[in-house]
């Protein structure tokens, strides 16, 4: 059978694990021979045991935990030719040409980057006798596919990324635990979502759980950014299911009359009898100038101009933790499916490919161009052009 290896690469998502079984067994059903590879490219550029064959029963009762049970790392060593080297010896000496890479946008550009310089690093290694004729002829052409393990939803030609669902559902639990307490306390309270370029968690969790106010990356955003938004399948479904004309998007384009519009909501909802404001903030919310609006500095705005006893709650990784939504093994078995299928159909001028979901159907598309028009929209954010990426980052 052919030889099929999957890995987990930069952050954890849960769903992770869901996708490794997927894999597994799919590759295992249509006669490969499947391989785990340890701790990311780390693993790959050291070989040895991190490099395993797995079989049916290696990935029984893992669907439901967090995290990836084969690890996963940031490596240097692949960032540099002589690290790839020792990567494609240790998959050729192993008779490993199809690789299933999950990770985010670094780890897919790798992988294109790794298939495109195979038949050089195969050449390298017969002439130091590393590898033999045979298997420089037999193990010539390398294909890959990739799946996108982040629960940012920051990448572009997919609708939701592998770990999203589940990182709301752990957001809203905590949201709606804070809330029980602030009631009591009539407190106000900011809480810090994860989203360091993409402010998708933080929007729809306060669309679904009736915040007061809402700064994201994306931010400040015209006025039509919400219809924008609305291009996404899930966040529509998040924006129908809630109240969301109780749920204010700094719409102003004029820098920094953030504090006032902020500070006028929240009286107007303490005067109205609400007992509590909530407030979310993303890692990366940033004003119109691009200078940092942190959770630290909301507090400051809302004790200083309206004395309100005011907490914050910094979710951190208990967001990226624990297990798995319904929706995200679901996503995870679907895409790894469909990568393994994909490996299988592909012919030497097959370009390296990302599993994706369209509506409700997982797609290939060609990586790079995924990866290019993700790099975009960072490019973009930095221009201070948040139009354009959020036009950007719209479905394919
Ligand atoms: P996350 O979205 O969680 O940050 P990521 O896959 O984008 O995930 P990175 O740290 O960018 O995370 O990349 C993970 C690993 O992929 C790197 O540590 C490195 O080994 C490899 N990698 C990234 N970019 C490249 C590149 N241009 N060339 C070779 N390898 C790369």
């Amino acid at each position: 059978g052919k030889g099929l290896a999957v890995f987990t690469s930069g952050g954890d998502s849960q769903g992770m694990n869901a996708a490794v079984r997927s894999v597994v067994r799919m590759g295992i059903y249509l006669g490969c021979k499947v391989y785990f590879i340890r701790e990311g490219y780390q693993g790959m550029v050291d070989g040895g045991d991190n490099i395993e064959e797995a079989n049916w029963s290696s990935v029984s009762s893992i669907i439901h935990k967090g995290g990836t049970i084969i690890g996963s790392a940031r490596c240097m060593d692949f960032i540099k030719r002589e690290g790839r080297l020792k990567a494609a010896c240790n998959l050729v000496t192993r008779g490993i040409t199809n690789l299933v890479v999950i990770g985010g946008d670094g780890s897919l550009t790798g992988a294109n980057l790794f298939r495109q310089e195979w038949s050089s690093l195969l050449d390298e290694l017969l002439e130091n006798n590393r590898i033999t004729k045979d298997q420089r002829e037999k193990y010539k052409y390398l294909h890959i596919a990739g799946m996108v393990g982040s629960i940012d939803n920051d990448f572009c030609g997919t609708d939701m990324t592998i770990g999203t669902d589940s990182a709301l559902h752990r957001i809203i639990e905590a949201i709606d635990a804070i809330v029980s307490t602030a009631y009591s306390h009539q407190r106000t309270f900011i809480m810090e979502v994860m989203g360091r370029h993409c402010g998708y968690l933080a929007v729809v969790t306060a669309l679904s759980s009736e915040a007061d106010f809402v700064f994201i990356p994306e931010a400040p955003p015209s006025v039509d950014w919400k219809d924008k938004l609305c291009d996404n399948y899930l966040a529509l479904v998040a924006a129908l299911a809630s109240e969301a004309d109780q749920v204010f998007i700094p719409e102003d384009p004029v820098p920094n009359n953030w504090v006032e519009k902020l500070c006028k909501r929240l009286q107007q909802e303490r005067r109205s009898g609400q007992r509590l404001n909530i407030i979310i903030v993303a890692e990366g919310a940033i004003d119109r100038e691009g200078k940092p609006i942190t959770a630290e500095l909301v507090k400051k705005v809302v004790v200083e101009n309206l004395k309100q006893d005011t907490r914050i709650t910094v979710l951190g990784h208990v967001q990226r933790g624990g297990s798995p939504s319904a929706f995200d093994r679901i996503l995870g078995c679907r895409m790894g499916a469909e990568a393994v299928m994909a490996l299988m159909e592909a012919t030497p001028e097959t370009e390296a490919c990302v599993v994706t979901l369209d509506g409700n159907q997982a797609v290939r598309l060609p990586l790079m161009d995924c990866v290019h028009r993700t790099k975009a929209v960072a490019k973009a954010m930095a221009d201070k052009n948040w139009d354009l990426a959020v036009q950007l980052r719209g479905r394919s």
